[in-house]
């Protein structure tokens, strides 16, 4: 069986990223840049004031305390928007508003805070400014022509706003992935308001699962299905969803995987296509298929709801993200080293993801089993935060034991 590292890098070893594309600002998020973005003006565009007070020469209130003010004539009165058309001279000063640009001559600004109004168009400073205080520079915070963003970077609110400022309204992004999500079983059951399922039935959770799973992580669904267990129906679903033009990028199924007489995906994936990896030494989610039909990737998960989770958080998501431009590099979820505050059985064999609440207290990370681990029960994935990670030879962890969790 291979491990979890061995699968992923085997996995990864074959997925290029998709072709690029051009989509509107508006459509950015959750995609990955494929160019560099440059600075097409100064940022900031020009000199302007980080604060609401008054422009003035530093030289001009060198002393100024509350008991001593020192008077400087207001010449101009300066608004965010408008331009500043007065020379400050020795002995004056400019009225200005945050982020109004900063007339000629001055070299700080006082805030509000720190002035009274004097008599006849004056203004009463009562503290010393340094040079350049609250001041913004234009080009400070990037040039003209420098790189703001790289190729390979995930676009989220920031990125949104950066390349905004940029002016940049159509973005080089590589195409997101398409997935045909699909669940398996004859005891699976669609979900009906206010109805329980029969007898031997149970609501298909995975295939509301998987759909949320893609559309988190920034990829779309290309279509969602449920196939009963039956080999013929699964060969004419496959070859749908790995179309040439009509298909998608990949497919991710739950269960059906496994060695049950009424498991099919595994054998119509290898009449298909080829299987390239079964099975990773792991828990919850041994069984996991990985291969390909034509160009279109395929994964078999579990079905297990939480084996499905799991497995998609740990081979799918990354293989996505692969596809959508994100360098090998920075695929992985945060890993922490937390402080175990309850005992963890374990069976050697299986490396083993087990729910966790991680926490910090005092700098330090702790974590514990949000309770039962049947790969059926999601209601403590619901309640996890993280995945406590349990080494495959491990004899099971104690309390006050450190162990690597997954946060995510
Ligand atoms: P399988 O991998 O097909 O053997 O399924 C393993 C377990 O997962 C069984 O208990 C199934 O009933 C359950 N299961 C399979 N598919 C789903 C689904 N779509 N929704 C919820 N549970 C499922
Ligand atoms: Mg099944």
């Amino acid at each position: 069986m291979l491990t979890v590292e061995e699968a992923l890098n085997k996995i990864l070893a074959g997925i290029e990223p998709l072709p690029t594309q051009t989509v509107p600002l508006r459509e950015a998020l959750g995609r990955t840049l494929a160019e560099d973005i440059a600075a097409d003006i100064d940022l900031p565009p020009f000199d302007n004031s980080a604060v609401d007070g008054y422009a003035v020469r530093s030289q001009d209130i060198v002393g100024a305390t509350e008991a001593r003010p020192i008077a400087l004539r207001t010449i101009a009165d300066i608004h965010a928007g408008g331009l500043a058309t007065e020379r400050l001279s020795a002995g004056s000063a400019a009225r200005i508003m945050t982020g109004a640009p900063l007339p000629t001559g001055a070299d700080a600004v006082v805030m509000v805070e720190d002035t009274r109004q004097g008599p006849d168009q004056t203004v009463l400073i009562t503290a010393e400014s340094q040079r350049e205080q609250h001041v913004r520079r234009a080009g400070e915070d990037v040039r003209r022509g420098g790189t703001v963003l790289r190729a390979g970077t995930r676009i989220r609110a920031a990125e949104v706003g950066l390349l905004a400022t940029v002016g940049r309204t159509l973005v080089p992004v590589f195409r997101s992935a398409t997935v045909a999500v699909v669940s398996t079983g004859d005891e699976v059951v669609e979900i009906v308001e206010g109805l329980a399922p029969r007898p031997g039935k149970i609501r298909n959770s995975n295939l509301y699962t998987l759909n949320a799973l893609v559309r988190e992580i920034g990829a779309s669904v290309h279509s969602e299905s449920h196939l009963p267990d039956d080999m013929a129906e699964t060969i004419t679903a496959f070859r749908a969803f790995s179309d040439p033009t009509h298909g998608a990028d990949v497919i991710v199924t739950a269960g059906g995987v496994s060695v049950g007489d009424r498991d099919f995906i595994k054998p119509a994936l290898e009449q298909l296509g080829t299987l390239e990896l079964w099975r990773v030494a792991m828990k919850p989610g041994k069984p996991v298929a990985f291969g390909r039909i034509g160009r279109t990737l395929f994964f078999g998960l579990p079905g297990n709801p939480v084996s499905a989770l799991v497995t998609f958080e740990l081979f799918v998501r990354p293989a996505l993200w692969r596809l959508s431009g994100i360098p090998l590099g920075q695929l992985a979820r945060p890993e922490v080293l937390a402080m175990v505050t309850e005992p963890v059985s374990h069976t050697p064999g299986r490396r083993e993801y087990v729910r966790a609440i991680t926490t910090t207290n005092e700098g330090r990370f702790l974590t514990r089993p949000t309770g039962g681990q049947s790969s059926c029960n999601l209601h403590t994935l619901a309640l996890a935060n993280s995945l406590l990670i349990v080494p495959l030879d491990s004899p099971g962890l104690r309390m006050g034991n450190t162990a690597t969790v997954l946060l995510l």
